[in-house]
């Protein structure tokens, strides 16, 4: 169980439990680097739990630790492998979900074949399974992906020096130029090919974007673009488009709940349907479970090797722009939390300004970026030892960023392979503008 941390230090800058002397910061939760106290401010619990209540709490609380446990100890175990120099190639466990993808695919073809077979049976109900099966097949087909039609594509035209800069980083990175730039209002970047062209698509995130130096960027395009060579089977399409049919399936199978069709029907009619269709949702729960069984054995067998992809990208990253502005981008993507916040306190300060809404569009990324770079250095402390603590990474598919930023450290790379001109930066920062107004509204909007 926690213990109690949620008493207020009695003397706002003394530690309650070892007296050490804090500073802190009123915007965010008042810890100690000395004893970690209220590293993680835990909500009290309930005081008026049943002496049952609290003990099933304990063994949740205790499941979850075992479970973090184990996280850890495979994550540390990830680590030591990628930092001994063990390469894509070590790792073994992406083959049986290599096998496992095929056999996704090959029941997708089965039932495409068998559907189509029934259309020449001379039976008419056998030739309408067929249709139905025809129809699954085509819910089911992997999915190759495609490009979002929600205007946040970037043309080259539009923006000839990121895509200069792009392309730059690219090469350096070893791959062919990128075909889409999309800019989006997320606090995350990413990677991904797309269609049956296998289109490469970079989404870079306009908050995200505008947080980071020069350098920092370079390092994140430098990730991101590593993903493209750095033997992430996870976005391959054996393996993606099984995933895509498996989550498809996933949806297809939930039980549904018909609504009432009490008078519509009689007495023993009504019977037979809700027996028909406890007995259809008992065979969809059972699928169901099957297929989200099968997901989660392909997210065990693919995170090895997806964490040790992780590190290859950042090692990429750490090439082209130094392991220093790796580290800071690092440690940037820790702050999606405090970025939420400040953009929900900007939005709240420009309802109350109607009348100058204008100007807070202006104003919102200098005010973004600002209070952003003034998050003090015990807060991103703080979030880096929860990332200890909790094994929190920037998502699930990525290693928890205290062993990146280890592992940068592992074989650190002073000097940069590239360097941003103030000329190309500002050029790019003017083709951002029409962006940086556009999201500015939405996100104030
Ligand atoms: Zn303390
Ligand atoms: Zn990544």
């Amino acid at each position: 169980m926690p213990t109690s941390h949620t008493a207020a230090p009695p003397e706002p800058s003394v530690c309650p439990s070892c007296a050490a002397a804090l500073t802190s910061d009123e915007r965010y939760p008042a810890w100690c680097p000395g004893c970690e106290w209220n590293l993680s401010p835990v909500v009290a619990p309930a005081a008026d739990l049943s002496a049952r209540q609290r003990r099933a709490a304990e063994r949740e609380w205790e499941a979850q630790a075992d479970a973090l446990a184990l996280a850890r100890r495979r994550a540390e175990q990830v680590y030591g492998v990628v930092a001994a120099g063990a390469g894509p190639r070590e790792d073994r466990t992406w083959i049986a979900a290599m096998v496992l993808a095929g056999v996704v695919h090959l029941v997708t073809v089965g039932l495409l074949a068998g559907s189509v077979a029934l259309q020449f049976v001379d039976s008419w109900p056998l030739r309408v399974v067929g249709w139905l099966g025809l129809a699954f097949a085509v819910v089911l087909r992997p999915r190759l992906g495609r490009l979002p039609d929600d205007g946040s594509v970037l043309r080259r035209a539009a923006a000839p020096a990121l895509y200069a800069l792009v392309d730059r980083v690219a090469a350096a990175v070893g791959t062919g130029p990128v075909d889409v730039i999309r800019v989006t209002d997320e606090f995350n970047a990413s990677f991904g090919r797309v269609g049956l062209g296998r289109r490469s698509v970079l989404t870079l995130g306009l908050p995200l974007w505008e947080a980071l130096g020069d350098g920092q960027r370079l390092a994140l395009l430098g990730h991101e673009l590593g993903h493209d060579v750095n033997g992430d089977h996870r976005s391959g399409r054996w393996l993606g488009s099984a995933i895509s049919t498996l989550t498809q399936w996933w949806y297809v199978t939930q039980p549904v709940h018909h609504g009432d069709r009490s008078g519509m029907l009689t007495d023993s009619v009504q019977e037979i349907a809700n027996l028909g269709q406890r007995i259809a949702n008992l065979a969809m729960a059972c699928g169901n479970w099957l297929v989200g069984l099968l997901l989660g054995l392909l997210e065990r067998l693919t995170s090895r090797s997806g964490q040790g992809a992780e590190y290859r990208a950042d090692a990429i990253a750490a090439r082209v722009a130094s392991s220093s502005d790796t580290e800071g981008l690092l440690r940037t993507l820790l702050l999606s939390g405090s970025a939420a916040t400040v953009q929900a306190r900007l939005r709240s300060l420009s309802g109350v300004r109607q009348s100058s809404h204008a100007a807070g569009v202006a104003g919102f990324w200098a005010a973004f970026t600002a209070e952003l770079a003034s998050v003090p250095p015990q807060e991103t402390e703080r979030l880096l030892r929860l990332s200890v603590r909790e094994l929190s990474g920037v998502d699930s598919s990525h290693p928890p960023t205290y062993l990146r930023i280890r592992m940068l450290g592992h074989r650190p790379v002073p000097a940069p392979a590239l360097v941003v001109a103030p000329e190309e930066a500002a050029a790019i920062e003017a083709e951002l503008a029409p962006l940086r107004l556009r999201i500015a509204r939405e996100l104030l909007a």
